[in-house]
């Protein structure tokens, strides 16, 4: 039987770049899958049904909760997300390795939910609240929570941050991605 997988995942409040770390990771580490996770939020544009998220309604998520589809879930500003256990149990079976954002509520159910052999937890914060403020107004504008909103999640979200194995304080992008790598290599 192979080894066991591991599950890398990246939380921190929204427009701390989590995405772009993962991205370029997973470029660079191909035997690291990021697990396509469920939502009820619309697609944006350039996204792809199954690649992102596998985009369903909210009736099709609420009767995947019932039928105890999800490893984890939770609502993340009014839009449903969930890890789907038959992508990341199964893999993690198999010896798949993952890498995936997640919310901070999704994040401490795997905490409490995996063995720690199987999971490594990373925390990106921005280096300023202000900042964070600035990336989040130059983002495209989209429907759904408004700039007050998510720096008050972030705020929250950032109160959570000594859970997690490293954070990460994304100053300099460069730099941030070394740590990032080389937590998920070495580590
Ligand atoms: P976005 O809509 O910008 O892709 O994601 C919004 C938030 O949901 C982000 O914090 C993202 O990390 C989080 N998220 C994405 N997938 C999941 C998931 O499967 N479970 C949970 N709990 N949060 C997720």
């Amino acid at each position: 039987m192979s080894e066991r997988g591991k599950i890398v995942i990246v939380a921190g409040p929204s427009g701390s770049v989590k995405s772009t770390l993962i991205t370029k990771f997973l470029k660079e580490h191909s035997h690291y899958i990021f697990p396509t996770s469920a939502t009820t939020r619309k697609a944006r544009p350039g996204e792809t049904n199954g690649v992102q998220y596998h985009f369903i309604t909210t009736e099709e998520f609420e009767n995947s909760i019932e039928n105890d589809g999800f490893l984890e879930w939770a609502l993340v500003y009014d839009h449903y997300y969930g890890t789907l256990k038959s992508t990341v149990q199964i893999g993690l079976n198999e010896g798949k390795h993952f890498l995936k954002d997640i919310d901070i509520q999704g994040a401490k159910s795997l905490m409490n939910l995996l063995d720690k052999n199987d999971l490594k937890s990373i925390f990106i914060s921005p280096p300023s609240l202000d900042l964070l403020k600035e990336r989040l107004l130059a983002r495209p504008k989209e429907d759904g929570a408004n700039i007050e909103t998510r720096i008050s999640e972030a705020k929250k979200e950032m109160e959570g941050a000594y859970l997690f194995d490293i954070n990460i304080i994304n100053d300099n992008l460069d730099e941030a991605y070394e740590s990032f790598k080389n937590f998920i290599l070495t580590s």
